[in-house]
């Protein structure tokens, strides 16, 4: 028979918080969009590693070598959970800002960059110039538009960057056609997949995405330890982007940096234990994914059924109801700040959500037509219906004071 697979647990689903009038009530963690909480198996595996852990590459030791074998391990993990062409680079990073930045450090002189103004700043700043696209109003325009973009490029390398999921909107970015206008151009595309990989499987070799970053702690798994994966050539032809042990082959009068992209770019004692937490994350998840895509489906349209049903809550959408999008929802509510409204979640219902304009402000002042902030919700493994619910309510509440 079809064996089916539980929902990963996270730790902490279950944790009570204090209210202001004294009691407490069960954490309803609805900002996993910031960072999801750990997994119990990426607890378990850290656990398994801590008796040899040790540092890597460079001691001959048995727990080097363990460590060693773990880490280099979770490379091929991270790769298989990419779908990445079996010869890409694939280099830990701290983050998905970490990673952009070491792409931004190794893109060729006088490469044109073009990114979609929708950006998360991790994504639009660390370009030296780069060629800033509005907010297309449709999928489609998103795609003629970086089209003509890179069509009117300077000749030479193009780079298109854009990201797979808003963390502002939660909609899902049309990465196989923009791969596509890329590639038709001559151009590479850099996908921020910060944002999708906790909710949905990637395949970079089927999508045709030359490199994708992401974070580990927004994927069930501690902070500080990140990826960056994609072609290898502009790595390993770049200087290290840190300096050090590990990025030097031999140091004498002058010095040879090591040949590999990996090496190069991660100089001194890497994170092994976020490293192998978060390859744990992408095993556990890889396992899972029908299940927790569906859950999250249903989840995520009760929410937003919810929300389209209160007159004083407007829900921000770039391509409309539509579009598909996972499990992100920001909204603004008419007559609150974005943080009288989180602070009341909080205090009076046990509910985390973020407010502000969450480093994406030019996306957010599209959105909102102006300055002002917004209210965002965001679902993961550990959401439940209950949550949603008492969202709901906490907001039918508020808004009828
Ligand atoms: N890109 C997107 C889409 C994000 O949501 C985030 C985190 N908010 C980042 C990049 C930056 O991630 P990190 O803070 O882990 O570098």
């Amino acid at each position: 028979g079809v064996r089916v697979r539980p929902i990963p647990r996270v730790i902490g689903a279950d944790v009570p918080v204090p209210l202001r009038n004294g009691g407490h009530v069960s954490y309803a963690n609805l900002d996993y969009a910031a960072s999801a909480p750990c997994l119990e198996a990426v607890h378990e595996a850290v656990i398994r590693a801590l008796p040899y852990y040790s540092s890597v590459h460079r001691g001959a030791g048995y727990a080097s070598q363990v460590t060693t074998g773990a880490y280099e391990k979770a490379r091929e993990t991270v790769r298989t959970f990419l779908g990445a062409w079996r010869r890409s680079a694939v280099v830990f990073t701290r983050n998905t800002t970490d990673s952009m930045n070491l792409l931004a450090h190794a893109v060729p002189a006088g490469t044109s960059v073009v990114v979609f103004e929708t950006e998360h700043h991790a994504s639009l700043l660390p370009w030296k110039r780069a060629v800033r696209l509005p907010a297309p109003a449709t999928p489609a325009e998103a795609v003629s538009a970086a089209d003509r973009a890179l069509r009117e490029s300077p000749i030479g390398s193009r780079l298109l960057v854009v990201t797979a999921a808003s963390n502002v909107t939660g909609e899902l970015w049309p990465l196989a056609e923009l791969a596509q206008v890329a590639h038709r151009n001559g151009a590479r595309i850099a996908v921020d997949a910060a944002q999708l990989v906790p909710h949905r499987p990637v395949d970079m070799t089927a999508l045709g995405l030359d490199y994708v970053a992401f974070s580990g702690h927004k994927l069930y798994a501690p902070f500080g330890a990140g990826v960056l994966a994609g072609r290898a050539d502009w790595l390993r032809a770049a200087g290290p982007y840190l300096k050090g042990g590990g990025a030097s082959a031999s140091v004498g009068e002058t010095t040879h940096w090591a040949p590999s992209a990996e090496q190069r770019h991660e100089a001194g004692s890497p994170n092994v234990l976020g490293v192998i937490a978060l390859a744990a994350a992408c095993d556990t998840l890889s396992a899972a994914w029908e299940a927790v895509a569906a859950r999250e489906e249903h989840l995520v349209q009760r929410l937003r059924s919810g929300l389209a049903a209160l007159p004083h809550v407007r829900e921000l959408t770039l391509w409309g109801d539509r579009a598909p999008r996972v499990g992100i929802v920001s909204f603004a509510v008419d007559g609150w700040t974005a943080r009288d409204v989180a602070l009341a979640l909080s205090d009076e219902h046990g509910i985390g959500v973020r407010d502000g304009k969450f480093c994406a402000h030019p996306f957010v002042r599209h959105l909102l037509d102006g300055d002002g902030t917004a209210v965002r919700a965001s679902l993961g493994l550990g959401t439940t219906a209950e949550h949603i619910d008492r969202l709901l309510a906490a907001l039918t509440e508020l808004t009828s004071r």
